[in-house]
């Protein structure tokens, strides 16, 4: 870890003393900090204001009892979250996840990282995230019904479309997102479509949100390797999971040229030389809401499943981890070095341990952070809240091409911003500057709040 700035250090000292034992909360707080050094030097202002120290501290945190009832007519009990961090540019913006692992830690560090990945979308929304420890793997639709509707019954006193604006994450997707949407409906009286964006098409929803994430990853990543005058076409890639964002970042990979030779998902990954079958991923995957595993045995002898081990043991040009938080650590990044990997792009949530981070970037690696490579889903979330502020509703054709022109820049602020603060080429210090300075400045314009 790089050692923070000496009016850095106490700030740390002061997130690690009031939010003991979350980890993930830590260490995405430690990373936005090491970014900031050029930005103390240049911008006392920040400091004498004590921005850091208040960017730093959630605006509100709410935790709530979720009780339901299971098919077997047993009543459980588990916990939501919602913590709105920060409104400076906008209403509280950022998806919900619902996983066994949830706790306030995880909420935390998600909801950190979404401040400055929406102020770099360039779009007006704050930073926000919520969730539960609910686990829906092996729950029936009505279970999670039940389970969505008992959650939004709480939460919806929080909401709003100028307010607080959930999406999906992880265990999230269009089916909660409609039970969710439809209980906030009857509860309120109101079809404030802007209330929660990832909804179905038919119903305010918005075309290519939920390729979003996925495809801007590969669209950020392509523009990395264009500045270089290289290409996606003709690359090999290995994506890991294969939820919502692997699943699209695997098609639009192909789009661009490349080929996908392995997937992965909690239980094992699969290795296909000749290229995963797309179609026949998103049928297991989404469609049937399958393992990876049915994948490989259903593609025969033209796919390897390996259930112990490492997909980033497979050799490729671009590695895009997309399942989950510090999934790519040293070992794995040794191993993609080794095999000569070029680009890693991070589709998920800080995917990779600082160790890695750091390995990959001295082996002159080019590494895109998440909160750069995976904004595409947020900003297509926001085009989501134009559409149904304006009644209106774009081709699917129209909303790629925004989304493909808000990720070139994004690209474009990283690069700039780095160039200006002195650390030229480095994509996280870009990321994390440029979306640090525009809430700053919003928060030093609003006054002390
Ligand atoms: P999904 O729930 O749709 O998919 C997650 C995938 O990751 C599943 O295939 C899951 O497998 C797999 N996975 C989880 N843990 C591991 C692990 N330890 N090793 C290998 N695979 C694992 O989630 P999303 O695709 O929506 O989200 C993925 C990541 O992207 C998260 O970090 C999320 O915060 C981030 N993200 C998502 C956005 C979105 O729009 N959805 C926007 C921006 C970021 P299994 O089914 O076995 O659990």
């Amino acid at each position: 870890m790089i050692s923070l700035h000496p009016s850095l250090q106490p700030v740390y000292a002061e997130v690690l003393h009031r939010n003991p034992g979350e980890m993930e909360f830590h260490q995405a707080v430690h990373e936005v900090l090491e970014s900031l050094t050029p930005v103390v030097r240049r911008r006392p202002e920040y400091v004498e204001a004590s921005i850091i120290e208040r960017i730093c501290e959630p605006e509100r945190q709410i935790i709530f009892r979720v009780p339901w009832v299971d098919d077997q007519g047993v009543v459980r009990i588990n916990r939501g979250f919602r913590v709105e961090f920060n409104s400076a540019l906008g209403p509280y913006k950022g998806g919900l996840r619902f996983h066994p692992s949830v706790y306030l830690g995880i909420v935390k560090f998600l909801g950190f990282e979404q401040i400055f990945k929406n102020a770099l979308t360039g779009m007006p929304i704050g930073g926000g995230k919520g969730g539960s420890d609910f686990d829906p793997k092996g729950r029936s639709d009505r279970e999670i019904m039940r389970f969505c509707q008992s959650f939004m019954t709480e939460l919806y006193r929080h909401l709003g479309e100028y307010t607080d604006v959930p999406a999906g994450d992880t265990g999230v997707g269009g089916r909660e997102i409609g039970y969710l949407f439809g209980q906030y409906k009857r509860i309120t009286n109101r079809y404030e479509s802007g209330v929660l964006t990832g909804k179905g098409v038919t119903w305010g929803g918005s075309l290519a949100r939920t390729e979003a994430t996925g495809y801007g990853t590969v669209f950020f990543v392509d523009q990395m390797l264009r500045a270089r005058g290289s290409a996606f076409d003709g690359k090999r890639v290995v994506v890991s999971g294969s939820g919502n964002v692997a699943i699209y970042a695997v098609q639009k990979a192909y789009q661009l040229g490349g080929t996908v030779v392995a997937v992965s998902d909690s239980g094992g990954y699969v290795v296909e030389e000749s290229g995963i079958d797309f179609e026949l991923l998103r049928e297991v995957k989404e469609v049937r809401r399958g393992r990876i595993k049915e994948y490989a045995e259903e593609r025969g002898s033209t796919a390897r499943y390996i259930e112990d081990g490492s997909i980033w043991d497979v050799p490729c040009d671009i590695a895009l981890p997309c399942a989950t938080q510090n999934e790519l650590d040293v070992d794995g990044a040794r191993a993609l070095v080794g095999n000569g990997v070029q680009v890693v792009g991070e589709g998920a949530n800080m995917p990779t341990t600082p160790g890695a981070v750091d390995l990959l970037r001295s082996a002159g690696v080019l590494f895109a952070p998440g909160k750069a490579a995976n904004a595409g889903g947020v900003a297509t979330s926001a085009l989501e809240m134009q559409q149904n502020a304006s009644r209106d509703r774009w081709s699917f054709e129209y909303t790629e091409e925004r989304l493909a022109d808000i990720m070139a820049g994004i690209h474009e602020r990283c690069l700039t911003t780095a160039e200006e603060y002195g650390v030229p080429g480095d994509y996280v210090a870009g990321a994390n500057i440029s979306g640090f300075c525009q809430v700053a400045d919003a928060m030093l314009a609003m006054g002390v709040i």
